[in-house]
C-alpha cells in the first residue's frame, strides 16, 4: 500500500481506504421475557441473527426450507428430474433465496457496518478479494460453505436455528405480538420477530396481512432471461480474450427507454460465465433465475432483461403484485408444457 502510495497518491482519485467505525450498537433496558425470533434464514434473517447472537440475545431462527446440504440435494434433483418440493428449492431454505446465485454481492445501501460484514464473510470462506474489489462477487460453491460456518458461529455463540420450521401465524395480544406459530402446531412465547422472509413467501404474507401487519404494494420488474456464448460478450467488451487482460468473462449492461409507453427496459443481474436456473418456489409457474460458481466459466452469458411494473399494472392491494406474478408464473409454466 505505502509503494502504490507513493507512485499514484499525487492523483487526485487514489486515496487509502478508511473504513468507518460502525455506530455502536445500543441495547435495550428491560430484559426480554423471552428469546428474539427471527423468521427466515435468507441474508436478512442471517445477519439479524448473527449480531443478535453476538450480542448476547439467543435468537431462534425459525427456517421453513432445509439446511444447505440437504437443500443442495433437493434442488439438484429438481434441475435433473423436475421433481419440485415446495419447501426446499431455490427460494427456502438455509441461505436464503441467493444461496444459487451469482453471489455478487450487491446492496444498493451504503452502511458503516458493510466493511465488517465483508471481513466476517472472508472469515467464513469468501475470497479475500471482496474486501477492495469493484464488484465483488462469491460464486455458488463457496457461497454454500459460508451460509453453513455462519450458522455454525450462531449457535456457537448461544443461538438456534431450525430448519423445516414455518412460522404459519402470530399470536398478537392488545396490538403486541406475543408468540409465534410454528408448523401449524407448535407456540413459542416471544415479544420480538424479526421478519426476513423474502420475496417468495406467499402464504406469509397472506398471514401477516390477515393479522394486520402493514404492508404496501410496491414495484418491481418482470421479463426473461436471454443466453449467450460468453465469447461474444468477451469479443464486444474487449476485443481480445479477457485472461490476456488479466480480466475474467466480461459483463454488459443494456438500458432502452420506449417514450411512446414511458417505460424502460433493462439487463438486470446478469451473470458472466454463468448458467440459467429454474427457481420456482410454487408448484405450477415458472421463474428463472442466473448461477454461476466462482471461477465464472461455464463459456455461457446470461442476463434478466425486464421492465419495471408497478400498481398501475396490478392494482392497490398489499397482495396484488403476487397475483399478478403467479399469473404470468402460470403462463410461462403452461408454455413449457404444464411440467417442470
Ligand atoms: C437464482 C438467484 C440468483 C440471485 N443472484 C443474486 C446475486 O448474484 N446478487 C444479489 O445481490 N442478489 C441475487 N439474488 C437475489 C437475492 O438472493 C435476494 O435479494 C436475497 O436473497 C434476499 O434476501 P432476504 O433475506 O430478504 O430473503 P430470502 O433470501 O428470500 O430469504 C428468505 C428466507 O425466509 C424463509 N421463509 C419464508 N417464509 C418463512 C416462514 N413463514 N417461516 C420461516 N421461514 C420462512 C425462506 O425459506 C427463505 O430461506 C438472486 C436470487 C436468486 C433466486
Amino acid at each position: 500500500e505505502a509503494q502504490i502510495m507513493k507512485k499514484l497518491g499525487k492523483q487526485k482519485d487514489v486515496s487509502v481506504f478508511t473504513p468507518e467505525d460502525p455506530e455502536p450498537i445500543v441495547y435495550g433496558n428491560v430484559p426480554l421475557a423471552h428469546r428474539p425470533v427471527v423468521m427466515g434464514f435468507g441474508p436478512a434473517g442471517m445477519l439479524a441473527a448473527f449480531y443478535l447472537a453476538r450480542e448476547g440475545y439467543r435468537p431462534i431462527v425459525f427456517e421453513r426450507g432445509q439446511d444447505v446440504d440437504t437443500r443442495s440435494q433437493d434442488v439438484e434433483t429438481f434441475w435433473k428430474e423436475g421433481v419440485f418440493k415446495p419447501e426446499s428449492n431455490v427460494q427456502f431454505g438455509e441461505g436464503g433465496a441467493g444461496t444459487f446465485s451469482d453471489g455478487k454481492l450487491t446492496t444498493r445501501v451504503t452502511h458503516p457496518r458493510l466493511h465488517e460484514i465483508s471481513k466476517y464473510f472472508v472469515e467464513f470462506g469468501a475470497p479475500e478479494e471482496i474486501l477492495y474489489k469493484h464488484k465483488p462477487h462469491v460464486g455458488t460453491d463457496k457461497l454454500r460453505t459460508m451460509v453453513k460456518a455462519m450458522r455454525e458461529r450462531i449457535i456457537e455463540w448461544g443461538g438456534e436455528v431450525r430448519f423445516g420450521a414455518k412460522i404459519t401465524d402470530l399470536f398478537i395480544e392488545n396490538d403486541h405480538i406475543v408468540g409465534v406459530e410454528v408448523n401449524d402446531n407448535e407456540r413459542i412465547d416471544t415479544t420480538v420477530v424479526l421478519s426476513g422472509v423474502g420475496h417468495s413467501a406467499r402464504d406469509t404474507y397472506e398471514m401477516l396481512h390477515k393479522r394486520n401487519v402493514e404492508m404496501t404494494a410496491k414495484p418491481f420488474a418482470i421479463g426473461v432471461r436471454i443466453e449467450h456464448d460468453q465469447a461474444v460478450i468477451d469479443e464486444s467488451q474487449y476485443g481480445v480474450e479477457p485472461s490476456s487482460l488479466g480480466l475474467g468473462a466480461a459483463e454488459y449492461s443494456l438500458v432502452y427507454h420506449d417514450k411512446e409507453t414511458g417505460r424502460t427496459a433493462y439487463s438486470f443481474c446478469m451473470c458472466p460465465g454463468g448458467q440459467v436456473v429454474a427457481s420456482a418456489s410454487e408448484n405450477g409457474g415458472v421463474v428463472v433465475n442466473g448461477m454461476s460458481l466462482y471461477a465464472r466459466d461455464s463459456g455461457v452469458a446470461n442476463s434478466a432483461i425486464v421492465v419495471n411494473v408497478g400498481p398501475d399494472d396490478f392494482g392497490n392491494h398489499p397482495l396484488d403484485g403476487v397475483a399478478f406474478q403467479r399469473e404470468w408464473e402460470r403462463k410461462a409454466y403452461e408454455l413449457g408444457g404444464s411440467n417442470f
